[in-house]
Parts: structure tokens; C-alpha cells; sequence
């Protein structure tokens, strides 16, 4: 093979074009990766809707980063996957798709994930090299990515969400200090929200209580592990609502409450909910500009934190392999990806996988096979 292709972005509102384009000549220290599967993810439908001001290059972007494949071509100085694991053409690997700079304040400080260059500006079709992103048949991983083998026994359905949804939720707990016996209110019951729920349980939290509109999400919250549930349709008042997570964490509010929603309104709601010096995991707004107003009082008086986290260090991402292989039989994974699409019908998983304004959806996460 000496092309393949790419699902191109033009902006929100216009239709993904499938380019043909070259596989680019592969660096000494990147790996040329045949993707198996590519989930749309939340963030990917903030950019598809235009929820934030977005610059693209005049040819498109090539974007999506949720995903999983096997080595199609390694650099010429690849032996080992970034734990020393022997590693072959036509393995199966989990991966980044950011690049930490190991130059910057945040990198000398081992925090990678907080390195503002990890992530570059979106690159079109015709910049090398060429395969930017999760929604084509290929993805370059560039010099300084992480990879790691995938254990035989995990199918791509479960492997996909692992270098996002499931990483991201691993390292945002991590971050945000749950301990064993901790309690834990998940706003947002979507992709990361339900994976939230089962990686609070298997990091020992006592009570896990998890918050939505839609009642389809809130019941695979309970299937991955939620005690409670709370459908803001049903208890539409907020005062409810945070007497209510006051209740089912024995009266004093939850140890840590997380956004994965993606609208900031929720936010001063989750504060509210935290016990006196509980943390508040802020994940789910990643739109620029979106902002929303608190009350810094309730943050001093309550000793409370607000932890920003986006993405991971690379250390998560074999830790949640080991935790899939750990529960996949406990928790219905398979569950989690609701539909697949061939890479052509990108436009329809999109138009499908739109929540935002409807009262209903069939939809978990979709999944393009390119
Ligand atoms: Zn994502
Ligand atoms: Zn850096």
C-alpha cells in the first residue's frame, strides 16, 4: 500500500470529505499505525458543533484521537514498545496522540500532561504526515509518542476508548486524590462519565453516584458500577439535588465530584456537593471561552480544591489494559461502542452521535471502522 485514506474537517456545519492520501515515509523513531477502530469522542463533537472558536488550515483538518490499531510500519529505530516489550509489525497497540515537548516548566516538573506544546495546532492532508488523526485508515505516531502492546485477550471494542475515555478518567481520579472508601459523584453520564463510575469502583470508592438527564446512560451507569443515580429531569430542582448526594454520602456531601458533562453550568452544582475539603474534578469543559461564575467563599469556607486535567501521563495507559483485562467480565464493555460505521458513513456517526439538545439518544459512543 502507498495511500490510504482520511475523513477531512472543513469547520462545523459542513460534511467530512474522504481523501485519498500517501503514507508518509516513516521517521527512525515514529510508528506507522493501521487504525482498527476510531470512536467519536465527546471533544470531537464540541469541535464538529462548533462549540469553541476553531482556526483550520485552508486544506481541512485531519482530526479524531480516540482509537486503536496495529503497527503497520515501525521506525527503523522502534525494537520496543515504551515498556520494553519486544514489538513487531502487525501488533496490536494502545497509544498517545499528544506529544509532550520535554521542554517546558511542566515537563521538567514530570507533570507531561500539563505541557501546553503536547498538543499541536490542527494540521491538514497535505502537511507531513499527512495522517494527523484517529478518522482515517492510518495514524502517524510521531517521534516521542508512547506505545504499548495490547494483551491478546482484549478486543479493539474495549482497547479503543483506553487512550482517551479510560485514561483520561484513570489520571483525573488519580489527580484528583480518591482513595479507597472515598465517595464520588460523576456528572455526565457519557463516554467517560459510565467509565468513571467503574474505575471509582476498582479504585476502592464506598459510594459512587452518578448524575444525568438522559435515562439510557444513567442505566449503563448503574451496569459499570454506580450505587445511585440522579436524573435531573426527575429531581429538577438543584437544592434537591445536592441534599439528596448530602444523603448518600452519610450527610456530609462527596469527597470528590467530577464534570463530564462539557457545559460549565454544572460546576457551581458539583461544588456544592463536595463534603468540607473535597475536590472538585473539572474535565468535561474543554470549549475556550465558555465560562460560568462561582463563588470563591464556598471554595475558602469549605477548604475545597478545583483540579483542572486534560489528558494523561503515559504512565495510565498500560494501568488501564491492566484494568480491563482485571474487569472486563465484571462490567458490560462491550456495551460502551453502541454502533460502528464504516470510515465513508463519518457524516451520519456524527449526525448520530449528537446528544446536545435532544431528549433521547440510542447512542453510547460510535465507532468508524476505516
Ligand atoms: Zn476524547
Ligand atoms: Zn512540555
Amino acid at each position: 500500500m502507498t495511500t490510504g485514506k482520511a475523513a477531512v474537517f472543513f469547520g462545523p456545519g459542513k460534511p467530512f470529505e474522504l481523501r485519498e492520501l500517501p503514507l508518509p515515509e516513516v521517521e527512525p523513531d515514529a510508528v506507522l499505525v493501521r487504525v482498527a477502530l476510531a470512536n467519536v469522542c465527546g471533544s470531537d463533537l464540541h469541535f464538529w458543533r462548533g462549540d469553541a472558536p476553531l482556526k483550520l488550515p485552508q486544506d481541512g483538518w485531519v482530526y479524531g484521537h480516540e482509537m486503536t490499531g496495529r503497527v503497520a510500519r515501525l521506525g527503523a529505530r522502534i525494537k520496543t514498545d515504551s515498556l520494553g516489550h519486544p514489538l513487531a509489525e502487525g501488533d496490536r497497540v494502545a497509544y498517545t496522540y499528544f506529544y509532550p515537548c520535554g521542554r517546558c516548566a511542566a515537563c521538567l516538573d514530570k507533570r507531561p500532561a500539563a505541557c501546553l506544546a503536547k498538543v499541536g495546532r490542527p494540521l491538514g492532508p497535505s502537511e507531513f504526515p499527512y495522517f494527523h488523526g484517529a478518522f482515517a485508515e492510518y495514524y502517524y505516531l510521531k517521534p516521542g509518542g508512547f506505545v504499548f502492546k495490547v494483551p491478546d485477550g482484549l478486543p479493539d471494542e474495549l482497547v479503543a476508548p483506553v487512550n482517551c475515555a479510560l485514561s483520561q478518567v484513570i489520571f483525573g481520579l488519580d489527580q484528583a486524590g480518591l482513595r479507597f472508601g472515598g465517595t464520588v459523584v460523576i456528572q455526565g453520564a457519557g463516554g467517560l462519565g459510565v467509565q468513571a463510575a467503574a474505575v471509582a469502583r476498582d479504585m476502592g470508592a464506598a459510594t459512587v453516584i452518578v448524575i444525568d438527564q438522559l435515562t439510557g446512560r444513567l442505566e449503563l451507569a448503574r451496569a459499570f458500577g454506580a450505587d445511585h443515580t440522579i436524573n435531573i429531569k426527575e429531581v429538577t430542582d438543584r437544592k434537591d439535588r445536592v441534599n439528596l448526594v448530602r444523603k448518600l454520602t452519610g450527610g456530609v456531601g462527596a469527597d470528590i465530584v467530577c464534570d463530564f458533562v462539557g457545559f460549565p453550568q454544572v460546576i457551581p452544582e458539583g461544588i456544592e456537593m463536595l463534603r468540607q475539603g473535597g475536590t472538585y474534578l473539572e474535565i468535561g469543559t474543554i470549549s475556550r471561552g465558555a465560562k460560568v461564575e462561582i463563588e470563591p467563599a464556598a471554595l475558602v469556607w469549605g477548604a475545597k480544591r478545583i483540579v483542572g486535567v486534560i489528558m494523561y501521563d503515559p504512565w495510565v495507559i498500560p494501568r488501564a489494559l491492566d484494568f480491563l483485562v482485571r474487569n472486563r467480565t465484571r462490567w458490560p464493555f462491550d456495551r460502551l461502542i453502541s454502533h460502528t460505521y464504516p470510515l465513508a458513513e463519518i457524516n451520519r456517526a456524527f449526525a448520530d452521535s449528537e446528544w446536545h439538545g435532544r431528549d433521547t439518544t440510542t447512542i453510547t459512543r460510535a465507532a468508524l471502522v476505516p
